[in-house]
């Protein structure tokens, strides 16, 4: 559905959704109309595109009466108004429980209204076991015993010339009946019931196993492993991955471990010492989802970290909103001054990309360019 008071610009969006394929498209002309459409129809739409200002009742209200409502559909908000307020309405829908795709400036940019559909999924298609009651521990012990923990691969480029710098592994689960499940549903389940050392170990066998396909394949590529505070909590882990790399053959130098920025809560002391250590045996140490945390210079102070990956959060949209810009400039330029890699991930547009050519990050990583892949499509997509 799109609500747009003025005629034209309305014609504009429904065009250009025909164009990016959706199929059945709802018009209204302010909030009153949509919301009696909303009202008469026995499905809520997919999604709402809408406008902030318009005369009669604005998009501010009508979005308290969707929140009122319980709405389902996923909202996109197309505004001329400066992106800060628009940044603000979008939290603002967000805290009244409503699913926001993001928001879209005017006059409407193609590319950034198909980047945001495709964030789109269908409430019944989200995962096959939507509905369903979560995993115990007790499956995901014999699925990570019985190799149902899959790392997928997605790449990290080279901002300059678009040339593959490594990949990032991500955990799946390869569910004999639910299909593939999204590691939101496991990592903290493995992290409370003390199997995230088994299935780290999982990802960290697949990842060098895979560094040596590459290596075979005469690429340089560096693989990422992702850390969950509670695993570098174990005293002997730093020692546990060199000696697991010293087992594939592998230069401690091409495995780069992520380490998330939300240190806070911590046992930082066993933390601390098994990144130092990892660090002193060569690896490479990032820190993730950069600016999300709460004591980021203090930490990046006190941390010998080899790569900073700044958060999706202000990745996305970056060309549209100048608090995004600002925070990914002040981290890329952070990152410079202080020798470490600067990495984007969450890179879905060709405008994002554009401001980070501009600022001069060194790797990025997004659906622009891949999805996480299993070993075998990483390896046809590279081209190995
Ligand atoms: P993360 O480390 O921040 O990983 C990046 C996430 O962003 C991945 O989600 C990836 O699929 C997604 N992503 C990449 N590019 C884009 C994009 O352009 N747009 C959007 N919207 N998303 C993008 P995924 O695979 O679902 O993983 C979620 C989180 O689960 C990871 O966040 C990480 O914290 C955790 N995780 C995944 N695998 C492991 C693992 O083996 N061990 C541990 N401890 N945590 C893991
Ligand atoms: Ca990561
Ligand atoms: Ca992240």
């Amino acid at each position: 559905m799109v609500i747009e008071d003025q005629a034209v610009q309305r014609q504009v969006a429904v065009n250009m959704l025909r164009s990016l394929g959706v199929a059945t498209i709802d018009e209204a002309d302010d909030g009153y109309q949509a919301l009696d459409a909303l009202r008469a129809a026995p499905d809520a739409p997919d999604v709402i595109v809408c406008d902030l200002r318009m005369p009669g009742m604005d998009g501010i209200e009508f979005i308290r009466h969707l929140g009122e409502a319980r709405s389902a559909s996923s909202l996109i908000l197309a505004s001329a108004l400066d992106p800060t307020l628009v940044s603000s309405v979008e939290a603002m829908a967000r805290a009244q429980g409503l699913s926001v795709l993001g928001s879209v400036g005017k006059p409407l940019s193609r590319d950034r209204l198909g980047a945001l559909l495709a964030r789109f999924e269908r409430p019944d298609l989200l995962s096959p076991n939507s509905g369903q009651p979560g995993a115990s521990a007790n499956e995901l012990e014999e699925a990570i015993a019985d190799g149902q923990i899959v790392a997928y691969f997605q790449p990290k480029l080279h901002v300059t010339d678009g040339a593959i710098a490594g990949a990032e592994a991500l955990a799946r689960w390869h569910h004999p009946r639910r299909g593939v499940v999204s590691p939101g549903e496991f990592i903290p389940l493995a992290e409370q019931c003390g199997l995230i050392d088994a299935l780290t170990w999982v990802m960290l066998e697949q990842s060098m196993e895979e560094l040596n396909t590459w290596r075979r394949a005469g690429q340089d590529w560096v693989v990422s492993v992702n850390l969950s505070l509670p695993y570098l909590e174990y005293n002997g882990a730093a020692d546990r991955i060199a000696g697991l790399a010293e087992r594939y053959g592998i230069d401690p130098q091409s495995v780069v471990l992520e380490v998330t920025e939300s240190l806070a809560s911590a046992n930082l002391a066993p933390v601390l010492g098994n990144v130092a250590r990892l660090r002193m045996k060569g690896f490479g140490v990032a820190i993730d989802d950069y600016g999300t945390g709460y004591s980021s210079l203090k930490q990046l102070a006190s941390f010998p970290f080899t790569e900073l990956k700044v958060d999706q959060s202000f990745v996305q949209g970056a060309a549209i909103n100048r608090q995004r810009e600002a925070i990914l400039a002040s981290s890329v330029e952070l990152a410079r001054r202080l020798q470490m890699i600067s990495v984007a991930e969450g890179v879905e547009t060709q405008s994002d990309l554009s401001v980070l050519e501009t600022l001069g990050c060194d790797l990025v990583q997004g659906f622009l360019f891949a999805r996480p892949m299993a070993a075998g499509d990483f390896a046809a997509w590279a081209e190995i």
